[in-house]
């Protein structure tokens, strides 16, 4: 049991451990990814912007009439070609060293209904968005057809007399430039992929570390325990044997001794009994201590149990009843010693804590999957806080409204590793005053019924 515990605890540092480091990789290769997409983009604008630059300054102080493209231009920038001549395909078969590079870069002159009149290097094929509502200059980002992006910078150009002449615009394929950030994209990717990998073995290794000494004190804290309560056994069987034969000597010689011996035996067989807890809780924790598990009849077990009880019950004038079918008979694979004392913390507590009069139910049902074992009382109940503890090692309620009752504490926290030896579920339903319902489920694993 406390090998799972250690267990979970280690896996839940090692999912802390790379979850934060995870996250904290995750978030830097995003700001990564994003200021080199940024420099990309900002390096493209600043070349577009000096192309249009370059564009410009050639053609300023030479377009007189709005719209019209006077033919010293096409001299001065030869790659540029009126609309009417069909120079796209001419530019897509022959790659030549021009003013502009026209694999990447395209330059158009539009007037200002919206016409184009020239253009330069192969430009996108796409709806022309309106350019009545251009502000001296506009970016656009957007995709082709085909999907390829385009970075585009619009600009408004004028005549000498300071007319509108049309619009200058000047953009870029970003093929290249998408295909260099999405490597990018895909090694940020792979290298968060690969440092998470080393970062969750470093993790569990890590984790491991840390639990070390813990799960060592752990160790010899049990061990300390066990040996304690192995080391007490003796005496206290010593001290019993005593007080009998001291009873059995000395009675007659002063009859108010038994008295005295009563009250000594009383605590010597709690002693004796939390002793018995704490060694049979020991046994439990200790990994290489698995018992041995075979076939179980439960409907025997819980018939003893009710025939056990029976008589504690009748001396506190409790009606204690049970559902069990004697043809049917209900069997696990389990420990029938472990079953037996899970069984019976389980029906002395509703006994203990029911006040006179009250009632207690213990049922056995089996559904195709799995076979439950239920302890109801009408007792005092447990509150809602006290029901998240009460499988706490030695955690004890005072109750007020019944008399001090024999109890250690450690009876739940019995029932509780019992049932995860067995690979159950233990639940418990209870309400203030009006009783409780201890149910364990198990796993139906045997088919003989
Ligand atoms: P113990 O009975 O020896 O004190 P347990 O571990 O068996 O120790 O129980 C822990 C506490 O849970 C008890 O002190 C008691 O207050 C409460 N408890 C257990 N079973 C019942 C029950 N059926 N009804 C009300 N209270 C209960």
């Amino acid at each position: 049991m406390e090998n799972q515990l250690f267990k979970r605890k280690r896996w839940l540092l090692t999912l802390t451990y790379a979850s934060v480091m995870g996250c904290t990789l995750g978030l830097v290769g995003y700001v990564f990814d994003r200021i080199v997409t940024n420099l990309s983009y900002q390096s493209v604008q600043k070349e577009i912007t000096s192309l249009a630059s370059n564009i410009h300054a050639n053609v300023e102080y030479k377009l007189a009439i709005p719209g019209k493209i006077p033919a010293d231009i096409y001299a001065k920038i030869p790659e540029l070609c009126p609309i009417y001549l069909n120079c796209q395909t001419q530019f897509q078969q022959q790659h030549r060293h021009t003013l502009v590079n026209i694999d990447r870069y395209y330059a158009i002159f539009i007037d200002t209904s919206g016409k184009t009149r020239a253009t330069l290097g192969i430009y996108p094929n796409v709806p022309k968005s309106s350019l009545s509502s251009l502000e001296n200059l506009r970016w656009d980002h957007f995709h082709d057809r085909a999907g390829k992006g385009y970075q585009q910078l619009t600009l408004e150009i004028h005549t000498p007399d300071n007319k509108v002449w049309g619009y200058l615009q000047v953009g870029r394929d970003l093929t290249d430039i998408n295909e260099y950030l999405n490597n990018i994209h895909l090694i940020i990717t792979i290298g968060i992929i690969a440092i998470g990998f080393i970062v969750a073995i470093a993790s569990w290794y890590l984790a491991g570390l840390a639990m070390r000494p813990l799960s060592q004190s752990y160790q010899q804290m049990q061990q300390f325990t066990a040996d304690a309560a192995h080391e007490l056994r003796t005496p206290l069987a010593t001290l019993q044997v005593i007080i009998e034969n001291g009873r059995a000597e000395y009675q007659h010689l002063a009859p108010e001794l038994t008295n005295w011996l009563d009250r000594i035996e009383r605590q010597n067989i709690r002693i004796a009994s939390l002793v018995n807890d704490l060694l049979f809780l020991s046994s439990l924790d200790r990994p290489d201590n698995k018992p041995i598990f075979e076939p179980c009849c439960l409907t025997e077990i819980v018939l003893d149990l009710v025939e056990e009880f029976a008589i504690t019950a009748t001396a506190k004038s409790i009606d204690i009843c049970s559902d069990l079918d004697l043809d049917r008979q209900i069997w696990i694979d389990g420990n029938s010693e472990q079953l037996y004392r899970m069984g019976a913390n389980l029906i002395d507590n509703a006994i203990k804590y029911t006040p006179t009069g009250g009632k207690v139910a213990i049922s056995l049902t089996q559904t195709l999957n799995d076979v439950s074992f239920q302890v109801r009382d009408n007792g005092i109940g447990i509150s809602d806080a006290d029901k998240e503890l009460i499988f706490n090692r030695f955690y004890r309620i005072e109750s007020k409204s019944l008399p001090p009752q024999h109890s250690t504490g450690l009876g739940l926290a019995i029932v509780k590793s019992i049932v995860d030896a067995h690979s159950g579920q233990l639940t418990v339903w209870s309400q203030v005053g009006k009783g409780s319902i201890f149910t364990v489920r198990f796993v139906r694993n045997l088919k003989i019924n």
